[in-house]
């Protein structure tokens, strides 16, 4: 397994491998930059199929929490956890506590929360051992709980932004939605749609979820080899990243693209391809950072929950100052997202 020649790795400060026989913990947590400030992103548990797998996924999620706490405008770096699902993982509250130790050993470099697998209750566990974690139980008006339904929100924004930009549409009532993954996230963004008078059509690899939203919000379901490719006006893509590819855009009938997954572009060449093919891109670190900004407001203590809101509606106008960029130049939004990333993590360095 190869650190610095791994095509993810882009001088990231530090990686920590955490193994741990008794509890069958193995995780790897992935530090890319402190500029400004501890590297912050949440812990992803997944049963990769290699170690290399998952070492290239933190090094990838983690640049990407470097870009999108620096676009957020948050005091925060950018950092990423993975805990593997190998044979021996049991899930069970020892081995959380034993990757808060390891967390804590970073004394305070890195801060956790949720991603992908992950749960407010598992993040208590993992509190029990280090301080340096947030998404933790919400207290009445404050920030923190559960981050998806306040990034499901700032996805929720950025559509509204999108559908202006290409659609000339003040409203999103009578738009179809296709959402991929209906998890967290999906789940959350898929009520706000409703509310708002969006039809959905989704798609889950666990019927059950995909049952769930059928049934409470009369959502359609298609199968997921078609979910992309999908009749609709907006493509959300709220499952893993990798979904944009040369092979897949091609079939994409959606003219917009806002959606929670990270790490949504295969590689940012795939951007140029969405610009090409005239679908509206928007940058996934800048439309899914409602998550981190609610750890931040929780972490940092002084924004409550109302104030939580007024920053994730900012969502829509940072989105609507980089497509008016693209329109303008028109470059790709995800050179343009990055390039302005970049110019922030360096003015803070
Ligand atoms: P989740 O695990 O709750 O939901 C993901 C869902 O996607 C699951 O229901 C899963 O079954 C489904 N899925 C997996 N592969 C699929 C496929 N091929 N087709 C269709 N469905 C598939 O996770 P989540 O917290 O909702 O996060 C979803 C995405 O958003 C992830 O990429 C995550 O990194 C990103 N994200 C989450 C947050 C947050 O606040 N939770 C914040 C920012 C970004």
């Amino acid at each position: 397994m190869s650190v610095f020649s791994n095509p993810a790795f882009d001088n990231h400060e530090r990686v920590l491998f955490c193994r741990d026989e008794p509890s069958g913990l193995c995780a790897i947590i992935a530090i890319h930059s402190t500029a400004l400030g501890p590297a912050a992103g949440g812990t992803r548990l997944w049963a990769y199929a290699s170690d290399d797998d998952a070492l290239y996924d933190v090094l990838r999620l983690s640049q990407g929490m470097s870009y999108k706490n620096a676009m957020a405008g948050l005091k925060f770096g950018g950092g990423k956890a993975v805990i593997m699902k190998t044979p021996d993982f049991d899930g069970s509250d020892a081995l959380f506590e034993r990757f808060g130790e390891f967390v804590d050993t970073l004394g305070g470099d890195y801060i956790t929360a949720e991603d992908v697998g992950m749960s407010v209750e598992i993040m208590a566990t993992i509190a029990r051992r280090t301080r340096y974690v947030s998404g933790l139980p919400l207290q009445s008006g404050k920030a923190g709980g559960d981050p998806s339904p306040k990034t499901a929100y700032g996805i929720y924004c950025g559509i509204e932004a999108a559908a202006k930009a290409r659609l000339g549409r003040d409203s999103l009532e009578g738009l179809r939605v296709a959402v991929q993954g209906v998890g967290h996230v999906g789940y959350y963004l898929c009520k706000l749609l409703h509310e708002a008078g969006a039809s959905l059509v989704v798609s889950d690899i666990d019927e059950t979820r995909v049952d769930r939203v059928c049934g409470e919000l009369g959502a359609d379901r298609v199968g997921s080899a078609q979910i992309l490719a999908a009749d609709a006006d907006v493509l959300a893509p709220c499952a893993l990243g990798a979904v944009l590819h040369e092979e897949s855009i091609p079939g994409i009938k959606a003219r917009i693209i806002a959606g929670g997954a990270n790490n949504q572009l295969r590689s940012p060449e795939d951007g140029q391809r969405l610009a090409d093919a005239g679908i509206l891109y928007a940058p996934d670190y800048v439309i899914n950072a409602g998550g981190i900004i609610n750890v931040a407001c929780e972490y940092f203590g002084d924004v409550d929950d109302e104030g939580v809101t007024d920053l994730l509606a900012q969502i829509g106008p940072r989105l609507a100052d980089i497509f008016e960029e693209a329109q303008r130049t028109g470059e790709p939004t995800n050179v343009i997202a990055d390039r302005r990333a970049r110019k922030i993590i360096a003015a803070g360095a």
